[in-house]
């Protein structure tokens, strides 16, 4: 699984613009694996020596991220990515329903060229039998079904606190001023009548927490 080459060696890769990859190969070197906000995480790249492969010697900066078993299982070159960030869901989301891409050519003797875009799009889309059935009924093609509240459970004066190192005096401080969705179900069993009908449990489906208001 080796990108390009591309860069220096092959300056006519197809992955390159003006002069740089647009995939940025080759990579640095990475002792550590580090996230990226809505982006490619930046994998470990461990240091090793060159070796040839085809016409180049390549190391490590150059291999595609890749899953020894999968490519072994399937016998293909498959790329893998971590997918962890909202964004990256959404986008694989996007690429299950948004269809094939399609390409028409045509050669011509005449100088007119005749083109009839609604037939070529036409052309162009395949939608198999049980798509159309699919489509046809409308039967939903995603899906959300409920939503997942995490309620804390913790003992008096112990719930979890983030802080950062040499700041855990203003950390606790200001973990007291705060309510945790446990604490504030306390204050709403004191105010509230009605919600003395609900279990702890069951109070997301009657009542939300406001995280900024802590109520
Ligand atoms: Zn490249």
């Amino acid at each position: 699984m080796i990108h390009g080459p591309c860069g220096t060696l092959n300056p006519n890769s197809p992955c390159m613009r003006e002069g740089v990859c647009t995939k940025q190969y080759p990579k640095e070197f990475r002792e550590k694996t580090e996230e990226n906000i809505n982006g490619y995480p930046m994998y470990q790249r461990k240091y090793t020596e060159s070796v040839r492969v085809g016409r180049h010697d390549l190391n490590n900066r150059w291999v595609v991220p890749y899953n020894p078993w999968l490519s072994k299982k399937f016998n293909a070159p498959i790329n893998v990515e971590v997918c962890a960030s909202i964004k990256s869901v959404k986008y694989l989301y996007k690429y299950v329903y948004k269809g094939h891409d399609a390409a028409s050519i045509r050669f011509e003797n005449e100088n007119t060229l005749d083109h009839d875009e609604i037939l070529a799009f036409l052309d162009g889309r395949y939608v198999s039998a049980p798509e159309a059935m699919w489509r046809l009924n409308e039967f939903n093609l995603s899906e959300k079904s409920h939503t997942v509240v995490r309620l804390a459970v913790h003992l008096p004066d112990q719930q979890a606190i983030v802080y950062q190192n040499g700041q855990e005096e203003e950390a606790v401080a200001r973990a007291a001023t705060r309510q945790t969705t446990l604490t504030a179900w306390f204050q709403l069993n004191k105010n509230d009548q009605d919600s003395h009908n609900y279990l702890y449990t069951d109070i997301p489906h009657y009542y939300t927490f406001n995280k900024s208001a802590m109520k």
